[in-house]
């Protein structure tokens, strides 16, 4: 049998009793003890079935004879600090940002980063293969349960900025977690901070009947209406699983995945440092490193991506306009409650409302479309980087004098994602209505 792909570019997603059924997770997780050694940690997000997946992918790993670490309901990037800091490999149940309906099964390497792709091939070659090695019964698995893994994370987390400042603050948070897997790690994060927190939506309900999981602003409503009445200092919302957080300013307004990126790397990073960014990002992120003399690498989309080239180039932060902040000197992954712990840092150092630092970054305006794909990604890439100058780095960007154009094609659906970007509304908007035109135009030459 040919292998199977089971990996997408977040682990292995489908709906319960749909694709991802019982059956298929139990294999999956022998697969998994196959590949790995020791110990595994697993935990999951507050979906409905995470309970019966992670019985399934328990059941597969002690069969194979791994001992089980159920550290229950946390943020992603708390398990990934469990691994890293104990050297065990680790199994998050998770969908992230998806539709309730769904699940997903997330491998986690002993440093606590997302296992690579070529582990990802020899993990989908022993379910391809459909034999385990099943150990004698004396050497069954058995699961523990550990109830700290929160608290050693937060700890982690606080050691890396300066809470006693933060804490004279005071500072008014209100914070919507969405039902999600933060629901009780940032309200206590935040506790421990010094603010004063207004919860929303911190009751873990896997049916996410509040908002979805996604933390876009037509998401958030019910937070940025509440918001503007002007009794906070600051609005925070996760997305399921906590590994990345998006903001509010204190009038209400969302602040864009860029500019948080942006005002981070402005704090955090000095002369001589290495910041990582996909070629999506903004121009707002160069010019920050160009400010204060650090040196910014440009990647293709996708955080594992990011994270691996943090690590290879000891970069000190990095990662994408979704909200998805990775901070070097605590761990090589996206992490919600480090990203929102530094950002109340760099409030409390300045002294300054978060709308007033946000305004005092370079201004660009960014245009996303998307555009459904007929025709060959190669041929219609030959004609579009015609003449123009382009950086392959992901799909094609066309850089222009006032500007940008990213077209890539979506690695799962058919369609091709358009971004423009420039410091003049205008420009940005004109560029997205001339390239969803003139990719229409070939689609329908070439077709
Ligand atoms: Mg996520």
């Amino acid at each position: 049998m040919a292998d199977q792909r089971l990996f997408g570019t977040n682990g292995i997603r489908g709906i319960p009793n749909e694709d991802l059924t019982p059956d298929f997770a139990l294999r999956v997780g022998k697969s998994i003890g196959m590949f790995v050694s020791g110990e595994v940690a697993v935990g999951r997000d507050t979906r409905i079935s995470g309970d019966m997946i992670m019985s399934s992918v328990n059941a597969g790993l002690m069969a194979t004879g791994h001992d089980i670490i159920d550290l229950g309901i946390l943020p992603t990037p708390a398990l990934q600090y469990y691994c890293k800091t104990h050297g065990i490999y680790g199994v998050m149940i998770t969908a992230s940002h998806n539709p309730p309906q769904y699940n997903g099964i997330k491998v986690i390497d002993r440093d606590g980063t997302e296992i690579e792709r070529p582990s990802e091939e020899k993990i989908e070659g022993i379910y391809g293969g459909n034999s385990f090695n099943m150990v004698k019964w004396e050497g069954v698995g058995r699961l523990r349960h550990v109830d700290d893994a929160i608290d050693q994370y937060i700890n982690a987390v606080l050691s890396r900025v300066d809470v006693k400042r933060i804490r004279e603050r005071k500072f008014r948070i209100l914070a919507d977690t969405g039902n999600g897997a933060a629901y009780f790690s940032t309200p206590r994060l935040l506790e421990k901070l010094g603010c004063t927190v207004v919860t929303l939506n911190a009751n873990p309900d896997g049916r996410f009947t509040s908002r979805n999981a996604e933390p876009k602003p037509e998401n958030l409503r019910d937070l940025m209406s509440l918001m503007a009445d002007g009794n906070f200092d600051l609005g925070i919302a996760h997305d399921g699983d906590a590994d990345r957080v998006v903001f509010i300013d204190e009038r209400g307004e969302f602040i864009d995945g860029d500019r948080s990126l942006a005002l981070l790397v402005k704090n955090v990073a000095s002369a001589g440092d290495i910041v990582v960014t996909p070629v999506s990002s903004s121009d707002a992120i160069s010019d920050v490193c160009a400010s204060v003399g650090a040196t910014l690498i440009r990647t293709k989309v996708g955080a594992p991506i990011v994270a691996r080239t943090m690590i290879q180039n000891g970069a000190v932060i990095g990662g994408e306009e979704n909200g998805g902040v990775i901070y070097g000197k605590h761990q090589y992954c996206r992490d919600g409650a480090m990203t929102l712990s530094l950002m109340l840092d760099l409030m409390a150092r300045s002294n300054r409302k978060i709308s007033e630092l946000v305004r005092e970054l370079p201004q660009y305006f960014l245009d996303k479309r998307q555009v459904e794909r007929t025709v060959d990604w190669t041929l219609l890439e030959r004609e579009l980087r015609r003449g123009e100058k382009v950086d392959t780095t992901d799909g094609i960007k066309i850089m222009k004098e006032d500007g940008w154009i990213l077209i890539r094609p979506s690695g799962t659906e058919r369609i091709l994602r358009i971004y423009a970007e420039s410091t003049d509304m205008a420009a940005a908007r004109h560029y997205a209505d001339q390239y969803v035109s003139k990719i229409k135009d070939l689609q329908e030459k070439l077709g």
